[in-house]
């Protein structure tokens, strides 16, 4: 027997592995409701399997599948008692698009198909109500211009208006039969005129092509943008459902309506819609006529309202999640066309998650996956006040590369972003893009905006790792830093204006908008209570500052999974000391410039043990190429040759001698360390002597310091690095009298360390990916270059989504899998970690759990949806 690729709802639904995916989701909503006997018109779903094999057979719809949708409506004439195309008795049907998940970009849905001149005379005698057959009619033809074969539908409606304004009327319900049957005739010429061919009148040719082009509405340009945006696989194609109508255009006992099972923005348990009688489809939404609340079908029809809401109620009960559903009413009599679980807001998802455990309706494992990880992430920041930015209107966008409110007076330089903190006011900083230089000032600002650079740039890492709003990427912004203004979309802002970024849409407006701060509290702090009970995975945070520290710790973190300590180094009265290191010539030197470094990092790292108390710090040592550092500014050049004693020209060679044509895979990691053992020396030294005076004042803690050693490939490069920290640490330990432990580990971010894991693990006491450079080193793409090619694999369909947002389960991932079971086959007890922006992400995070990674660790602000993604992960995976 040849496949099946057509379902009746309910037909073998239990023997369906996976509904969803073979029916799509409102097919399988629609199934799962008629076998449950909830009211749901008769109907079947063309599979998303058909779909596939519709692009497969080079955009056409095989033999067989016609065949069979054929055969399905003929079980749907069985089963109504109607006949498709007889007009006598005639069968109306929608057609509705349907993928795996919700995707607002797929073809809208077209109502009243099956219908042509014959049959809307037939059914408007059979109905006794030729207006309601006369309105179907036109509705059919003018969804069925736009929707399936493109027309303007623009020209459909300046026809419906012209004729309205010829009645003297202003709403659609009062054009009569009459009015109705004129429409129909205009636009029918509107549709010859711009096709160039007649309305096919045929309804089985008006059902094929209806299916034909929910398949094409799935490879669509906006479609495929979509796709990339939320990592939807191409080949999971769309369903498509053929369902008998429902009419609610058939006078004043009639309606449709569209309702929630609780309120979606604020989580009340009490349902809230909006409906209109003598309507269909879309009209509630469509803004044609006001619709009325929910709460008003009561008073009119308290038994079809009372039916809803128990009909709400079980729905809620059975999928035990709030509903947002779709229902007609026809001649008094209630029609469920769609349920799913609903949207709604991180405040909403909170309380109906706390409710419903209240209620007994779901376990505590149950309430956790309702609520999305990524979604808590708009309340960790300081939000806009909801009215005020409803209020406002944006000037233009960027890409939301970091959530968060940004207001504040526009400067286009790190400095005076500074400068202007100091004062005790806030700033926005304006730049093209952002450099390492800039942190401080970045740090110091409430928002960043960007001109260039995608999600990834170094503007977006840094703002997203700082919790600070960022807009990044506007095409549309013209910066002119020396000159201290910028265009947008016709608007001049210079230095000093105040402006307003929405870090979560991208948004950008002019003027201060109000904020609110965040903290974890009531529903929130008993979701992630909960969380914490069910994880087996560890949350530890990315930190370099005592400040951070503190935040992640009050966000839930377990430790510190990686210091970077090169952040400590751009501050002002360091960066001096690190170029002088840089630019040494001599050892000498460079031990000259290490001692003046020496202090600052140790009191650096006293301030982060004493933030994190009893919890476990990594810090990793130097790492990034070193010409971050130097200076590039002619005054700073100047400045450092006089510190250094040599002429400025001396300067400029040695800064062009530093020169490398691919810094990221140049001189960094732990190869500054072998080249440079002095390095590692004041490292440790630093490291080892900060934690043993916070021991002395705090044994309690009970200090273990974890030093990472950034960049390793080879086991005896790690071993070489290592043999230099034991020997000065041991040596600081023995004189202190302090009895303090240390480990030593290892980065896995470069693919031979991967694949040496068991060596490495000899003599690494624990590992940590550095997924950033593992994957860039993976690929072969340079994180700053990528974004540059990548939009074309996105659109040709090779890659779905960016690699470093998003961990590549099946290369990078094999990498990381591997190399755990490789380092623990040498080193059972070995500790496997992950640091890296990944560490956040919920579907790398559900990931590392499955390998069995001992922990994650990411920014600060998102250690609470790392929480969280580790709950989801465990109780998924259990
Ligand atoms: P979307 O995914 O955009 O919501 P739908 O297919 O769910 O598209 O529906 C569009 C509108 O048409 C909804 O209001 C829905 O309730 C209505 N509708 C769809 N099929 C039918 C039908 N068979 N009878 C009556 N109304 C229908
Ligand atoms: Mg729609
Ligand atoms: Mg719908």
């Amino acid at each position: 027997m040849s496949k099946k690729y057509v379902y009746f709802f309910n037909e073998d639904y239990n023997k369906i592995e996976n509904p969803r995916n073979l029916l799509g989701g409102k097919g399988a909503g629609l199934a799962e409701m008629s076998s449950q006997g909830f009211p749901v018109p008769y109907g079947f779903t063309v599979t998303t399997e058909a779909c596939t094999r519709y692009y497969a057979d080079g955009e056409k719809i095989a033999d067989e599948i016609v065949e069979q949708i054929m055969e399905k409506v003929e079980m749907l004439e069985n089963a109504s008692g109607k006949k498709f195309g007889d007009p006598k008795n005639p069968l109306l049907v929608s057609v509705r698009s349907g993928a795996r998940i919700s995707m607002p970009v797929m073809m809208d849905t077209v109502l009243n198909l099956g219908i042509n001149d014959e049959i809307a005379e037939g059914l408007a005698k059979l109905s006794g109500n030729p207006r309601f057959a006369y309105d179907s009619y036109r509705r059919f033809i003018q969804m069925y211009s736009d929707v399936v074969i493109g027309l303007n539908k623009s020209h459909f409606e300046r026809i419906l208006d012209e004729e309205k304004e010829k009645r003297g009327v202003t709403l659609d319900t009062e054009l009569t039969a009459e009015d109705l049957k004129e429409l129909v005739a205009l636009f029918k010429r509107q549709y010859k005129e711009e096709k160039g061919e007649e309305f096919p009148e045929d309804p089985k040719a008006q059902l094929l092509e209806g299916v034909k082009a929910v398949f094409r509405s799935w490879n669509t340009e906006r479609a495929n943008y979509y796709r990339k945006m939320n990592g939807i696989p191409h080949e999971w194609g769309t369903a498509v459902n053929v369902q008998m109508m429902a009419f609610g255009n058939m006078g004043e006992n009639c309606g449709t309506g569209v309702a929630f099972s609780r309120n979606p923005s604020t989580g009340e348990n009490k349902i809230y819609g909006e409906f209109l009688y003598n309507a269909q489809g879309e009209d509630v939404v469509a803004g044609i006529r006001t619709p009325l609340s929910i709460d008003k079908l009561a008073e009119r029809m308290p038994e079809v309202y009372e039916d809803f809401c128990n009909t709400a109620k079980k729905l809620e009960k059975y999928y035990k999640n709030m509903q947002d559903m779709e229902f007609t009413i026809q001649d008094g009599k209630l029609f469920m066309l769609q349920t799913r679980n609903g949207k709604r807001t991180a405040t909403a998802a909170l309380q109906i998650a706390c409710d419903m455990y209240d209620e007994g309706l779901v376990t505590k494992e149950q309430a956790l996956l309702m609520v999305e990880p990524q979604q808590l992430d708009s309340l960790l920041h300081p939000t806009f006040d909801t009215a005020a930015l409803k209020a406002a209107t944006p000037v233009g966008a960027g890409l939301p590369a970091s959530p968060g409110a940004g207001a504040g007076k526009v400067v286009f330089h790190a400095d005076d972003a500074v400068a202007l903190k100091n004062a005790g006011e806030k700033a926005v900083l304006v730049r093209l893009e952002t450099s390492p230089e800039d942190i401080i000032g970045m740090d110091n600002s409430q928002g960043i905006l960007t001109a260039r650079g995608g999600m990834t740039s170094h503007a977006a890492v840094v703002a997203r790792g700082m919790g600070k709003c960022c807009v990044a990427g506007c095409q549309e912004l013209k910066v002119y830093e020396e000159e201290r203004y910028f265009e947008l979309n016709g608007h001049t802002v210079r230095e000093g204006d105040i402006i307003s970024l929405d870090g979560s849409t991208g948004n950008i407006y002019l003027g201060e908008i109000k904020s609110v701060p965040a903290a974890i509290t009531g529903n929130f702090e008993r979701i992630m209570n909960w969380a914490d009970e069910v994880r087996t995975l560890k949350i530890r945070t990315n930190a370099d500052s005592p400040k951070d520290a503190r935040q992640a710790v009050e966000f839930g973190a377990e430790g510190i999974g990686l210091c970077r300590t090169e952040h400590m180094f751009f501050e002002a009265d360091r960066i001096k000391a690190v170029r002088e290191m840089i630019v040494s010539k001599t050892q000498e030197q460079r031990r000259a410039a290490l001692a003046k470094l020496l202090p600052m990092q140790r009191s650096d790292f006293e301030g982060i043990y004493s933030a994190m108390t009893v919890y476990p710090v990594t810090i990793r040592f130097l790492d990034p190429p070193l010409h971050e550092f130097l200076p590039t500014k002619e005054e700073d050049i100047v400045a450092l040759a006089a510190e250094l004693n040599v002429t400025v020209e001396e300067l400029h060679a040695t800064i062009a001698s530093l020169h490398e044509f691919n810094p990221m895979m140049g001189h960094r990691g732990c190869r500054l360390s072998v080249t440079y053992p002095e390095i590692a020396e004041m490292q440790t030294r630093a490291v080892i002597e900060a934690a043993i005076n916070v021991t002395k004042v705090h044994p309690e803690w009970n200090i273990v310091p974890e030093i990472m050693i950034p960049l390793v490939g080879e086991p005896k490069e790690m071993k070489f690095v290592k043999d230099i920290v034991v020997k000065v640490a041991d040596e600081i330990i023995a004189e202190s009298g302090v009895n303090l432990k240390y480990h030593v580990g290892t980065m896995i971010e470069i693919p031979r360390a991967a694949l040496l894991a068991d060596e490495i693990a000899k003599e690494a006491e624990f590992f940590s990916f550095g997924t950033n450079d593992l994957t860039q080193m993976t690929f072969g793409f340079s994180r700053d270059d990528a974004a540059k090619f990548l939009d074309a694999y996105y659109s040709n369909k090779i890659y779905v989504s960016d690699p470093f947002a998003r961990l590549d389960q099946n290369g990078v991932g094999k990498l990381v899998e591997m190399a755990t079971k490789l380092g623990r086959s040498t080193r059972p007890n070995l500790k496997v970690g992950v640091c890296g922006e990944q560490g956040g992400e919920p579907a790398s995070v559900e990931f590392f759990h499955k390998v069995g990674l001992n922990y994650v660790s990411c920014s600060p602000y998102r250690v609470p949806i790392a929480r969280l993604a580790a709950a989801h992960a465990a109780i998924k995976n259990k």
